[in-house]
């Protein structure tokens, strides 16, 4: 990725594709890791540089692919964001545009990362057939179900039909 340092004065329009390969690199497992497994985004730079300092701004449009919080299967994440950063002429040499560009993305990620009508996973060992002899509901069990306005509604038309 291009870096502040490496341009001439003056104004600069240039794109940058990030893949897989990026967020893997961002990625260190540690605190800096926010859960981005890849994506392909495209980045368009706009940076002015002149003697006192640069102006770096960009936006972004693509997708990234995170984990989803409830069945922890891929998610595919839309994502389109700008964000601008000002430094001084001292500040160019350590800028550092990828790290830049991923704390963009990650800002613009939703805080809930969960397919639509995702069901959540079975926790280990729990399965989805009973083997255990099947005690039925009891009172307590049809008391609960009658508490259930949908299932009121259920009943009330059984006893239409009846
Ligand atoms: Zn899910």
């Amino acid at each position: 990725m291009k870096e502040l340092r490496e341009l001439t004065e003056g104004r600069h329009n240039y794109d940058e594709v990030l893949d897989d390969g990026f967020f893997e690199k961002m990625n260190d497992g540690g605190e800096g890791d926010f859960g981005i497994l890849g994506g392909r985004v495209r980045v368009h730079f706009e940076a002015e540089k002149n003697g006192l300092g640069a102006v770096l701004g960009l936006d972004f449009e693509g997708e990234v692919r995170v984990e989803c919080d409830r069945c922890s299967e891929d998610l595919e994440l839309e994502i389109k964001g700008e964000d601008e950063v000002k430094l001084a002429k001292e500040e160019i040499e350590e800028f550092d545009t990828a790290h830049y560009v991923y704390e963009s993305i990650v800002l613009s990620l939703p805080l809930k990362r969960v397919h639509e009508d995702c069901l959540p996973a079975l926790p280990k060992g729990v399965r989805f057939v009973d083997e255990e002899p099947h005690e039925g509901l009891g009172d307590g069990g049809m008391q609960k179900m009658a508490d259930n306005p949908e299932w009121s509604k259920l009943a009330g038309l059984r006893d239409k039909l009846e």
